[in-house]
């Protein structure tokens, strides 16, 4: 039988919810006799989300363009997609700066008030990925099936989500009507 095919994406967040996960110890080790894992940023360095995912975690909120174009394409590449985290449930940390209204008091402020040298806005298009007006968690961008809260989720609550559903079962969570892989 094919594992299961595995990723992890990193939007908008501090990376706690993706140590969260490697604070799992051993139980990574059972994971990866039932998974094989086609992208994260901890332990892979594929660069292009690839098709067909069974199951995908995804941290942080959806704040620039890169965070825009990865969520939308890792939703029509994902059967089972859960919002891993604060950040990505609720856009939480990420999203304090929504409260100014734009994204340009935050350039001003970052690369302009306190830069010591040059200050400049930044302008590499293609490079510097543009910030969005407003950073959103990622139900208001895609359909989420699954919603994993805390910030970060503790390692047994990761776990308590990923073995049912590597069972083939529902976890104690609302979502959407289980997938058979
Ligand atoms: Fe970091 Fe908390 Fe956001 Fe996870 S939910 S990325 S730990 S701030």
């Amino acid at each position: 039988m094919d594992k299961i095919r595995f990723a992890t994406v990193w939007l908008a967040g501090c990376s706690g919810c993706h140590m969260s996960f490697l604070d799992l110890d051993e139980w990574l080790i059972d994971l990866a006799q039932q998974v094989e894992v086609v992208y994260s940023p901890v332990g892979s360095d594929i660069k292009d989300y690839p098709e067909q995912v069974d199951i995908c975690l995804v941290e942080g909120g959806v704040a620039n363009e890169d965070n825009l174009d990865l969520i939308l394409q890792v939703r029509q590449r994902t059967q089972l997609l859960i919002s891993f985290g604060d950040c990505a449930v609720t856009a939480n940390v990420p999203a304090m700066r929504n409260m100014l209204g734009s994204a340009e008091p935050v350039l001003k402020r970052g690369y302009l008030e306190l830069a010591n040298y040059t200050p400049q806005l930044p302008h590499a298009p293609g490079i510097v990925p543009e910030l969005l007006e407003q950073v959103l968690p990622v139900h208001q961008v895609v359909p989420v099936d699954l919603y994993l809260p805390g910030c970060p989720p503790p390692a047994d609550r990761i776990r308590a989500t990923l073995e049912p559903i590597l069972r083939g079962e529902q976890p104690l969570m609302v979502g959407r009507e289980m997938i058979q892989f």
